[in-house]
């Protein structure tokens, strides 16, 4: 039965010379590669030379991720788990604990992560993380995650996760949330 067609019915018909010297079909075939070759060479739109030039992110792009801290320097997150149920990769895990007296200035809540992993081979970078946590704890960035030759360096750590508490090593992840908010604002609205 036929259910398209495209099909081609295959005839093994005898090569005449042209295509037994197979030279037209090698002449053919590196006309398609110059003809690419040149496209890429003077199309600059395209063809970035990287790593000198690096191409834009798109404003809401979603890379590594940060765990934030609020002005006085406490981490927000206040390990309630939501982005690890959240996640369809199942690549946050956690441990909990309590805040000790005299922790205050470290933790906003009673409650935080003494650890907070997550695998970036598992993450599929969706974004689901962020918008489950009811904290403002956990933000994507647009900051690529590094390439490595050890599968266990791509568990990230809270060292690798929680941004510092001078301004200089704070994350700015106001860029992509303000785009964020205008485009939800701009769908809401038509
Ligand atoms: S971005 Fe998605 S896949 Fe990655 S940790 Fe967050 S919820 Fe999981
Ligand atoms: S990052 Fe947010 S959602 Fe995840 S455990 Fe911390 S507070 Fe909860």
């Amino acid at each position: 039965m036929q259910l398209t067609n495209r099909s081609k019915l295959v005839v093994n018909k005898q090569m005449n010379f042209w295509e037994r010297i197979y030279l037209p079909a090698i002449l053919k075939g590196m006309g398609t590669t110059l003809k690419h070759f040149f496209k890429v060479i003077f199309n600059k739109s395209n063809t970035l030379r990287y790593p000198e030039v690096k191409r834009e992110f798109a404003k809401v792009y979603r890379g590594w991720h940060v765990l934030k801290r609020d002005e006085q320097g406490r981490e927000n997150c206040t390990a309630c788990g939501l982005c690890a149920v959240a996640c369809p990769a199942e690549a946050i895990t956690m441990v909990a604990a309590e805040r000790e007296k005299g922790q205050e200035h470290l933790y906003r809540e009673e409650k935080y992560a003494a650890v907070y992993e997550i695998n970036m081979l598992r993450c599929i970078f969706c974004g689901l993380c962020e918008e489950a946590c009811p904290k403002e704890a956990i933000f994507l960035t647009d900051r690529i995650v590094p390439s490595d030759y050890v599968r266990q360096d791509f568990v990230f750590g809270k060292d690798m996760l929680v941004e510092g508490i001078v301004p200089e090593q704070r994350v700015d992840v106001t860029v992509r949330q303000k785009h964020l908010q205008e485009k939800r604002a701009a769908q809401t609205a038509s």
